[in-house]
């Protein structure tokens, strides 16, 4: 029977690295996979979760199963971070914010929902995940790259026009992969209504939390539409606001103002995770814990994420400034969020840049800001401004 299966195409982003590691130019540029760099490059581990690794090292006591819902505390203190004080929800941890997603698709399979609208261009793996768990993906086109522009309008009367009550709609909490474009209040004040007007679900994609301006400001969008909207979802990820990628350590929510279904919610919640995997991995949860609940450790952390993001922040302003010669549109980059901007450079240039200047990037066009360094900026703009020409 294996025999006959086609073979599956590598994930091209995946597929960059191997590529950036060969490369024998001492001046390549890594702008591709999205983790976050600091200045020399590295993605290091944050100083607080250094020193809550060393803490549960010490102090755990058994290996013992925490249980299929994951870990309490976590569960309520990441939700803290992400929605604010005093919202209830049914919340359980899950294998990252790609395993979030994939509940939050089985539970709206299992609620009756069948359709998700995603505004395209996103994250490469939404369509997939949804897909996977039996949604239908119905995409819209929400951003103009050649003018760097959302397409907040149109957006808006896509769904309103297509949309039926009980489909689901994405939406990226802050920093939009791959655009970094920011969905001002006004669009935001607007899917509210169309959500609540035609009955649809909001699945709210929150995995770069303290990246965009600041974590709280970063979160209050999305705490805005929980407010307006009394059934929703949130798929948050622990990944990159915690440094935490290969733990995989993320937690999915879903709202309702009725406790009785909250519990109800739970229990799906739960019964999917231990039809997949049983039970999520403890680590990763348990780092984030630990930071949550100690003001040093949670300062020391919160010092770092404002660090990476002032970094991220300083980039996108040189970079805005030297690509603005290109295009004027490009200057965007600068008001732009996150770790991403979405270039305008066809694949035959991006390939040039790759063979000829050793600069690494993803067909898509889409650059990981943090993948910049203030000396190589300069070269890079250059090189950017003679290949696309
Ligand atoms: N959502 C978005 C928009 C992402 O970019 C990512 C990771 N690249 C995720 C969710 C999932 O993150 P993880 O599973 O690594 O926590």
């Amino acid at each position: 029977m294996f025999e006959t299966l086609s073979r599956e195409a590598d994930d091209p982003l995946l597929a960059l690295t191997p590529l950036f590691r060969a490369d024998p130019n001492p001046a390549k540029v890594d702008l591709g996979v999205g983790v976050y760099r600091d200045e020399l490059g590295r993605t290091p581990v944050f100083r607080a979760v250094k020193r809550a690794e060393a803490h549960l090292l010490e102090t755990q006591e058994t290996k013992a199963y925490v249980g299929p819902e994951g870990d309490r505390t976590f569960i309520e203190a990441f939700w803290t971070f992400v929605a604010g004080e005093g919202r209830h929800a049914a919340g359980v941890q899950t294998v990252g914010g790609t395993g979030a997603l994939r509940l939050a698709a089985e539970l709206l399979r299992r609620s009756g929902s069948s359709r998700i609208f995603l505004g395209t261009p996103t994250w490469s793996n939404h369509s997939a995940i949804f897909a996977a768990a039996g949604l239908s993906v119905v995409t819209y086109p929400s951003f103009d790259v050649a003018g760097q522009r959302l397409l907040a309008g149109e957006m808006i009367s896509v769904v309103a026009d297509k949309a039926q009550p009980g489909d689901a709609i994405l939406l990226h909490a802050s920093c939009h992969n791959p655009t970094g474009a920011v969905m001002d209040d006004a669009t935001w004040a607007a899917v509210a209504e169309v959500a609540l007007e035609k009955g649809l679900v909001p699945v709210i994609d929150s995995a770069y939390q303290g990246f965009g301006t600041g974590i709280e400001s970063d979160a209050a969008p999305l705490r805005r539409l929980l407010d307006r909207v009394p059934e929703a979802i949130v798929a948050a990820s622990a990944s990159k606001s915690f440094g935490l990628y290969r733990e995989r350590t993320g937690a999915v929510y879903a709202t309702s103002a009725s406790p009785e279904t909250r519990d109800k919610l739970k229990s799906h919640l739960v019964t999917i995770g231990r039809g997949a995997y049983s039970m999520p991995p403890d680590h990763g949860a348990a780092v984030v814990r630990t930071i949550l609940t100690d003001p040093e450790l949670r300062t020391d952390w919160r010092t770092e994420l404002d660090d990476a993001r002032k970094r991220i922040t300083s980039m996108r302003t040189i970079l805005a400034k030297g690509l603005s010669r290109l295009s004027p549109a490009l200057a965007a980059i600068a008001t732009q969020q996150g770790m991403f901007s979405l270039l305008p450079i066809d694949e035959t240039r991006i390939v040039e840049l790759r063979h000829r200047r050793g600069i690494y990037m993803p067909l898509s066009g889409r650059i990981n800001i943090a993948g910049l360094n203030s000396s190589q900026a300069p070269g890079v703009i250059e090189a950017l401004c003679a290949h696309a020409a």
